[in-house]
């Protein structure tokens, strides 16, 4: 809904900015708009974790924006929220003070350091890549069975930074394991983002062979482009629908007041 570290909640949370979403969304043909703003940028989010960057970046209200995206639009109301192990129950506190229409989880963190995030980057680390992915894996995992999400957010993001970081060697299938047993066990939506392209790794999250995975589990898929502007709304999507038509994907989860059905694609 805005870019990452910047606008204030006043110059996104407004009526012209909302129809500047909505424009980029018709000209893409997509009817409906959800909105799923990061956690941290809440002062709420400090009950749960209190990590230097969320006390940086969180300075509105979740009550506020809750209010917002319920009264002034016609956008579904989501929060994107990180898994912080041991935390779920205050999380759970904070995912219950709006009532959401959907709740996509999160793993950024291992620890107090991020897979995606240079300023905190758990490769400068003496971890080997090993290590690092069967970390990430079985947080994944671990979110999953929280119970806490509506979906599963970015499932490879430990890929994001491509070749510019380490990386295990040979076929990153082994990693996934875990996460998928999980994903099989809750049947909680996976999301396919198209983010990742825009990224260092070039590619939709997640790889093809984990995608077929959670087919192979039969847990639902929800599409995303995780827009920070209205320009990435629908981005890469043409590509996102050849990888869910090669999975054999044909339906896509969607949420309303955290109830889930599934559409056809291509509606
Ligand atoms: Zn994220």
């Amino acid at each position: 809904m805005r870019p990452d570290e910047a606008g204030t909640f006043a110059e996104t949370f407004n009526a012209a900015n909302v129809e500047r979403y909505r424009d980029a969304a018709q000209a893409a043909g997509i009817s409906e708009l959800g909105v799923s703003e990061h956690i941290h940028r809440f002062q709420q989010s400090l009950s749960v974790w209190d990590h230097p960057y969320w006390r940086e970046q969180a300075v509105d209200d979740i009550e506020a924006y809750c209010a917002f995206v319920r009264e002034q639009t016609d956008m579904r109301l989501g929060l994107e929220v990180d898994f912080v192990p041991g935390r779920e129950d205050l999380t759970q506190n904070l995912i219950e003070r709006c009532e959401l229409d959907y709740v996509v989880g999160s793993v950024h963190f291992l620890g107090d350091l991020a897979v995606d995030f240079d300023r905190y980057d758990i490769w400068t680390d003496a971890r080997s890549p090993e290590a690092v992915w069967r970390r990430y894996y079985e947080t994944l995992a671990a979110a999953a069975h929280s119970g806490l999400f509506d979906i599963l957010a970015h499932p490879d993001l430990v890929k994001m930074w491509g070749s510019s970081r380490p990386a295990p060697p040979g076929d990153p299938r082994r990693y996934y394991e875990p996460a998928l047993e999980a994903i099989a066990d809750t049947q909680i939506a996976v999301e396919v983002s198209t983010a990742g392209l825009r990224k260092p790794v070039g590619e939709i999250y997640p790889a093809p062979a984990f995608l077929e995975g959670v087919v192979a589990a039969g847990a639902p898929i929800a599409l995303s482009s995780d827009a920070h502007l209205p320009e990435q709304i629908g981005f890469g999507y043409e590509r996102a629908l050849e990888l869910l038509a090669g999975a054999g994907v044909d339906e896509l989860a969607v949420f309303e007041r955290r109830q889930r059905r599934l559409e056809p694609l291509g509606r």
